[in-house]
């Protein structure tokens, strides 16, 4: 009955605790927060100076007593007392903006597939103490699936891949229920630590992260194209240490990423192989649904349907996915139980 009333009033939120970006959904409001997971953090005073892109930009700009830094690594929560100081930040600024009188919000909060008892229980510590009544834990490629609006709950065969920073995660889900996945540490941030690396072999430059990305971004293709690309690329001479200016394409790009690419569709054949033969059918008929940023890396769904001639297609809008899937559970969470996993109290 309490509860009940709680519900009622209370602004129930859905997290994306990714290892690049977190959202948060409130119910009846949408996606409230969408920020970088980076939080920068004044040392001698112990205080939060700033989170999401104002933390960003202080990347690789600060004095020492200035941590600028990624509480997540590959999906998992590496540093906790910031990644709690990071969600009662976001909890708060959503909670601020209503009455103080309502009550504490309920949490349905994404995580990576197979992690854990101790990740876990990470993740609903950190949640709890950042301000949440109650939490509700939800696996990253269910959600994706949710949010994509898919017949999860039905006797169908739904393939789907979250290519994110940190992990790439690939399931099959049946009857609301996960029937095989696979679940990599190689995904975005892989791919620009490739770039680096390649970079630094065949040109003798180094880059930052930062630049990788955006090569990545601006001309990156994991597939042949008609009309290649390129771009001038800033940064340092390995033996001079002085500045210097290169071309890169998308060839290079192509190749610096070659094996991470091929590790994510071995892994994509392997979870079809390790789909009953019922499903697999299904898979083959309805697709393959990519989510999550790493996904928009272009050519991506072209190369994975060539590899595997199962029908590929990237969500309209793939960073979101995952926290609309957990903001379609808040509005029946009861009703959803069964897709969600037991937390670490029960
Ligand atoms: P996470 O769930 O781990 O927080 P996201 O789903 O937010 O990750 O995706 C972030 C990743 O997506 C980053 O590695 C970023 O470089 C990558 N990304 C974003 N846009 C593109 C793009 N257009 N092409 C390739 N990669 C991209
Ligand atoms: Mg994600």
């Amino acid at each position: 009955m309490l509860k009940k009333l709680l519900s009622k009033f209370s602004h129930d939120l859905g997290i994306d605790l990714g290892t690049a970006n977190t959202l948060v959904y409130v119910r009846g409001k949408g996606i409230v927060i969408n920020e970088p997971s980076i939080v920068a953090i004044n040392t001698k005073t112990d205080r939060i100076l700033a989170v999401g892109r104002e933390a960003k930009k202080m990347l690789g700009k600060t004095p020492p007593y200035i941590n600028v830094s990624r509480p997540l690594v590959n999906g998992i929560i590496s540093d906790f007392e910031v990644a709690e100081k990071m969600l009662k930040h976001f909890i708060d600024k959503v909670h601020k903006e209503s009455y103080s009188i309502i009550p504490r919000p309920r949490v349905v909060i994404a995580i990576p597939l197979n992690i854990t008892e101790v990740e876990k229980k990470a993740v609903e510590d950190a949640t709890l103490s950042a301000g949440a009544r109650e939490v509700f834990l939800v696996e990253e490629p269910m959600a994706a699936a949710i949010g994509a609006r898919l017949p999860i709950q039905e006797a169908i065969g739904n393939m789907i891949v979250d290519i994110g920073g940190g992990t790439t995660e690939i399931a099959v889900i049946s009857l609301g229920g996960v029937v095989a996945s696979k679940s990599l540490t190689i995904a975005g941030d892989e791919f620009n630590a490739d770039i680096i690396q390649y970079i630094r072999d065949k040109f003798n430059l180094y880059i930052g992260e930062a630049t990788a990305e955006d090569i990545k971004i601006k001309v990156g293709a994991v597939f042949y194209l008609d009309d290649s690309i390129e771009m001038e690329v800033r940064g340092r001479d390995v033996l001079s240490g002085l500045p210097k200016v290169i071309k890169v394409s998308d060839a290079h790009v192509r190749e610096a990423t070659s094996k991470s690419i091929k590790t994510i569709i071995d892994n994509i054949k392997t979870t079809v192989e390790n789909t009953p033969p019922e499903l697999v059918s299904e898979v083959y008929e309805r697709g393959i649904v990519l989510a999550g940023g790493g996904a928009q890396f272009r050519g991506l769904t072209d190369l994975i349907f060539s590899e595997t001639r199962i029908p590929t297609q990237i969500l309209d809008d793939p960073l979101t996915a995952v926290v609309r899937g957990t903001g379609i559970i808040l509005e029946d969470i009861e009703g959803m139980a069964q897709v969600m996993v037991p937390t670490t109290e029960e």
